[in-house]
């Protein structure tokens, strides 16, 4: 059984709970793109955890979690990430990461950090974790791979080579002082050497285990509006968080997989820059972000506010479209407890027409969104798990969402503990 879990909107969707979750019952968890540029939050029996680039399956001794060729593998992020985890008393997890992902490097970080601050007011949001550079490297066929940094000479001549066109960029168009092979040698040899005992073919491991009938999780991160291709490009990262990526970036066959769970909220939230028909503001919005998630509604890798707004069903049936969801997981439900009636967006309003298609981002940018109100149900709700004991309106605003949508919603999240769960199945 291969499942994934991705994010059917923008992103902070809850996913990294319901990984948690499945996880338990998994025998290889496996993250397949993106960096340490976003951050899952867990709650489990050992506190509260924000994972930058760690696979969710590292609570659970059992499991084999890979790093796929698809991720940006900033060494020190991965190296330290594993020692604050083991700092705080988690067993050492079973970890692999592929020899063929490519490093993310100091120097991608500092030219996102530079771009940003060249494009101002004109900035696509970036965590300046350093992603685009390294993915447009990567696509450049400058970047490099893992397995690379265990030869110095080799090491040496591609990052020369890397840094003739780096260094005009930093030290013309940035005013920086420009970047020095052999330091970056040195250090990237000595990273080598402790990433050396985690380094595998995990394609080889996971293309085994598919064969062996393993329980395997892909894990997504961001959300589908975020893809390059089928987002709202440009406020979009640079990989592909869909789970037709995911056979590629982990290197597992493209029929072995059997499920794709799409994660989204009760309501909906944006970190960054970007089109967000739904968002709410002032002290709707103030109230909703302070009540959202385990504690208000801030980033988990930047702790910048998130913008929240109402559940969005144009866009969220849209990113189950290019997810191929076969089933939805709503988190946050709980929060809505407080609400006497709770607006869906149901469809938009372009140029004095009702839509109910995901329109490309410049229509994007015009439309308003049209709302319908469901009953609220005024009750709390943490921590239900029969799907019959919630209150007929909160049953009813589920089931309204999963006709709007069009997909199944198979798992409800009531509250941020890995228990606190109710199946619908
Ligand atoms: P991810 O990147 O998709 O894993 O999402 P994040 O972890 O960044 O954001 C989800 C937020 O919602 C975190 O603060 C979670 O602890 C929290 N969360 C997840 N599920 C629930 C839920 O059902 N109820 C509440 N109140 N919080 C939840």
């Amino acid at each position: 059984m291969v499942r994934v879990i991705v994010g059917a909107n923008w992103g902070d969707e809850g996913k990294g709970k319901i990984t948690d979750m499945l996880a338990e019952h998994s025998d290889l968890v496996v993250r397949f793109q993106g960096g340490a540029n976003a951050g899952h939050t867990i709650i489990n029996e050992f506190g509260k955890f924000a994972l930058h680039l760690l696979p969710s399956g590292i609570f659970h001794p059992q499991v084999l979690n890979v790093i796929g060729p698809g991720v940006a593998l900033d060494p020190e992020a991965f190296l330290s990430e594993l020692e604050s985890i083991l700092a705080r008393g988690i067993r050492h997890p079973k970890l692999a990461v592929s020899s063929r992902a490519q490093i993310l490097m100091d120097f991608h970080i500092l030219l996102d950090t530079l771009e940003e601050e060249r494009l101002g007011g004109r900035k696509f949001g970036s965590t300046k974790s350093g992603i685009a550079p390294f993915y447009s490297d990567k696509y450049a066929k400058t970047g490099i791979q893992a397995c690379e940094l265990l030869d110095r000479d080799h090491l040496h001549e591609r990052l020369t080579n890397s840094l003739e066109k780096k260094n005009v960029l930093m030290e013309h168009l940035y005013r920086h002082e420009a970047l020095d092979a052999q330091l970056l040698t040195e250090k990237y040899y000595a990273l080598g050497q402790r990433l050396k005992p985690f380094l595998a073919d995990t394609s080889a491991i996971l293309n085994d285990a598919v064969k062996a009938g393993k329980k395997i999780l892909l894990e997504g991160q961001l959300g589908a509006l975020r893809d390059p291709d089928h987002g709202i490009y440009p406020f979009t990262t640079s990989s592909s968080p869909l789970a037709g990526f995911a056979a590629v970036g982990a290197g597992i066959p493209p029929w072995a997989i059997t499920e794709v769970i799409a994660v989204t909220k009760a309501y909906s939230s944006s970190v960054g820059a970007g089109v967000f028909p739904s968002m709410i503001m002032g002290d709707e919005a103030e109230e909703l972000r302070r009540r959202g998630g385990d504690a208000g509604e801030y980033g988990a890798k930047t702790g910048r506010p998130r913008d929240v707004g109402w559940f969005d069903a144009v866009a969220t049936r849209y990113g189950c479209l290019v997810q191929g969801a076969t089933s939805l997981a709503m988190t946050n439900l709980d929060v809505l407890g407080y609400l006497d009636e709770i607006p869906v967006c149901v469809a938009y309003e372009l140029d004095g027409n009702i839509i109910r298609h995901f329109p490309v981002t410049p229509d994007l940018k015009r439309v308003k969104p049209v709302y319908e109100a469901l009953p609220g149900w005024k009750t709390d709700i943490r921590g239900e798990t029969a799907y019959n004991k919630l209150p007929r309106e909160c049953r009813e605003y589920v089931e309204t969402v999963q006709r709007l949508v069009g997909t199944p919603i198979t798992i409800l999240s009531t509250g941020p503990r890995r228990e606190e769960i109710c199946w619908r199945i």
